[in-house]
């Protein structure tokens, strides 16, 4: 029998994903979502199952990963499992992952477009700048280290010609930003098409990201262990 509280928790995955389903952020299977486990260093984290329905997807469907990358439980991990695993790992601010294919972001990033700050709100996703990543074959190692590098010293990026990544100390805050990041994309693309947004320096992104509580928030950690090999048969 799981205990209540690990239920709890595998259900929470499953809240979010049709959570971003229903908010217009996501759509269909796309998309993916993950929990540390506990707060314990080195903790591993739950993470939703590959291409299956959120409407059908129940807690024991939810995989088990540890951060050597194997796993447990009886469906396949999330095909992005490796940049789930890799950010879980080289940054121990983060408690959960959301990965959208929203449209304002995704048309952003199929244009290879950072979002600049427009807007106040981009220091909710750490700096002035949501980066664009490279482009890399979705489930890919290539794909999670260009996501790290768009990702380093900002909680948010946009990944070329697919989607998103938010990130936060739970799953309530990471689709709170992800939400945020999808608004900010569809307003950058309004003002665009009508001007020439005008941009804020980088000294009030700072000052309202201080306000915020969310400047400077998890540099990727000097030193951090470089992914090892991978016990799972994950695909
Ligand atoms: P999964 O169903 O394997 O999580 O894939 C969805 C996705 O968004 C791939 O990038
Ligand atoms: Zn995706």
């Amino acid at each position: 029998m799981m205990p209540d509280k690990e239920r709890a928790l595998r259900q929470e995955v499953i809240d979010t994903c049709l959570k971003m389903n229903a908010l217009g952020i996501n759509q269909g299977t796309s998309g993916n979502a993950s929990v540390r486990v506990s707060d314990e260093p080195n903790a591993g984290f739950f993470i939703t199952p590959s291409a299956i329905p959120y409407e059908e997807i129940r807690p024991e469907d939810i995989v088990r990963m540890e951060l050597d990358g194997s796993h447990s439980d009886n469906r396949r991990p999330s095909s992005e499992w490796r940049f789930h695993l890799d950010i879980m790992r080289h940054r121990p601010d983060c408690g959960a992952i959301v990965h959208t294919h929203g449209m304002f972001a995704t048309t952003l990033a199929c244009l290879r477009m950072e979002i600049p700050a427009f807007h106040y709100m981009i220091a909710q996703a750490g700096g002035p700048t949501i980066r664009c990543s490279g482009y890399a074959t979705f489930g890919t190692q290539e794909l999670s280290d260009t996501a790290l590098e768009a990702l380093e010293g900002r909680r948010a990026c946009l990944l070329a010609n697919h989607g998103m990544i938010a990130i936060g100390p739970s799953l309530k805050k990471a689709l709170a930003l992800a939400l945020e990041v999808e608004t900010l994309a569809g307003m950058y693309w309004r003002a665009l098409q009508v001007g020439k947004p005008v941009i804020l320096p980088d000294d009030e992104i700072e000052r309202v990201g201080v306000k915020f509580g969310t400047m400077g928030y998890g540099a990727v950690e000097k030193g951090a262990a470089k992914p090892r090999k991978r016990k799972g048969k994950a695909a």
